[in-house]
């Protein structure tokens, strides 16, 4: 939890951390699990607001010990593009740069943390209390056209990535795209998952749409991954989160489907308010364009998006939310293809209440002991699947 106090024009914030409150055994067990959190936009805020990590960041979700306190063992760290970035050419420049700011995080502290390159490398390197960083790719923009920068990324330490953000690119049709490109994959697209597959980076399937994720399907040799989506059942027909039908397809080809925290994906009235939004937006687009085309003055976006805000405010949720998604995900596909990717540091402080940075794993744990989970399965949810199905790929590799 975070308060903010203004005191003579100056903005203190005071971390109060929640992890507290969970119970000697959930915390235990938090500690001595291996916890893998695929989704942390880290990288992305260092670039924006650059703290260091390695010591308390009360501003940020994610600093070495708020991670040692939740037990944090490896944290993906996202190299995310926009596809702002993507149309202006310059997301190659800033993925590299972020990757940049994770190899510095590592070289300020080698004591505390450590780049994470084979799922085999996890207990000798996290011995002694280290947080281990593994970067995964948000958006194939960084990509471009050319396939031999995948080997460069893999090169850089880049494990996953996401094949399409908030638009249709090159690659992929993404689930938010009022209109899709390829119906799918493109055939490119189908170039980029067989090089990862070569290559031993897994295929992430959050933000594509349905059709590119069947595409995915078809076309990898290996088990993919969903980095931090929700289940679609709590939020019917939002397709950024995985649908029943997909994430069984997922699961049976050996997949784990990681889910995510952020309000925006477990609320049904968030995930409802942000379709409202995209058609909303989509239509002031396309007045202001008429506008435009009849010499008249245009109206203000910014006004617009103040205006929704004002009107649309995030409902506040709690933990139960997200065990409500792990239990409808357990209960569909089992144990063992169910993860964790919370979008700490991406989503604007919109988290459930108990969920509020990487301090607060302990609190998920006791929730599932109290909902009858085994701590062998836990254990699995935690971790172990993620690192499963990264040592499969891994395996698989040929490059
Ligand atoms: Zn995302």
């Amino acid at each position: 939890m975070r308060l903010r106090y203004a005191v003579l024009g100056l903005s203190l914030s005071m971390a109060v951390t929640s992890a507290s409150a969970a119970n000697d055994a959930a915390r235990r067990l938090a500690q001595d699990a291996i916890i893998v959190d695929t989704h942390i936009d880290a990288p992305g805020e260092l670039l924006s607001h650059w703290d260091d990590l390695g010591v308390a960041a009360p501003k940020k979700e994610f600093d070495y010990p708020r991670a040692r306190e939740g037990g944090l063992d490896v944290a993906f760290m996202s190299i995310y593009t926009s596809p702002e970035e993507d149309a202006a050419g310059t997301a190659w420049q800033t993925a590299n740069t972020q990757l940049d700011a994770v190899e510095a995080m590592v070289a300020r502290h080698p004591d505390k943390f450590a780049i994470l390159r084979s799922p085999g490398d996890v207990e000798k390197l996290r011995k002694g209390g280290r947080v281990l960083l593994t970067p995964g790719m948000e958006n194939g923009a960084p990509i471009g056209d050319d396939l031999s920068r995948l080997a460069d990324f893999h090169a850089r330490g880049v494990r996953y990535v996401t094949l399409a953000h908030s638009e249709n690119n090159r690659i992929a049709d993404s689930s938010y795209a009022m209109k899709k490109k390829w119906g799918g994959l493109s055939p490119f697209g189908e170039q980029v998952v067989a090089e990862m597959n070569r290559l031993g980076i897994m295929v992430d399937v959050s933000h594509i749409s349905d059709d590119a994720i069947r595409d995915v399907l078809r076309v990898t040799d290996v088990p993919v991954i969903a980095s931090h989506s929700g289940m679609r059942h709590f939020t019917p027909g939002f397709e950024r989160n995985i649908s029943d039908e997909l994430a069984l397809a997922v699961a049976k080809e050996g997949g784990v489907v990681q889910l995510v925290f952020g309000t925006g994906f477990v609320s049904a009235k968030a995930a409802a308010d942000m379709q409202a939004y995209f058609a909303a937006s989509a239509a002031f687009d396309e007045e202001n364009e008429k506008l435009a085309a009849a010499g008249k003055p245009v109206k203000s976006k910014d006004a617009f998006e103040k205006q929704w805000k004002d009107e649309h405010p995030v409902p506040v949720v709690h933990i139960d939310a997200v065990l409500d998604q792990i239990d409808h995900a357990v209960k569909l596909l089992g144990a063992d293809h169910v993860g964790i990717g919370s979008d700490f540091d991406g989503v604007s402080g919109n988290l459930p209440v108990e969920l509020r940075s990487v301090a607060d794993y302990p609190n998920l744990v006791e929730g599932l002991q109290k909902r009858g989970y085994s701590d062998a399965d836990i254990r699995k949810i935690l971790g172990g699947n993620l690192l499963r199905v990264w040592g499969e790929v891994e395996k698989a590799a040929k490059g």
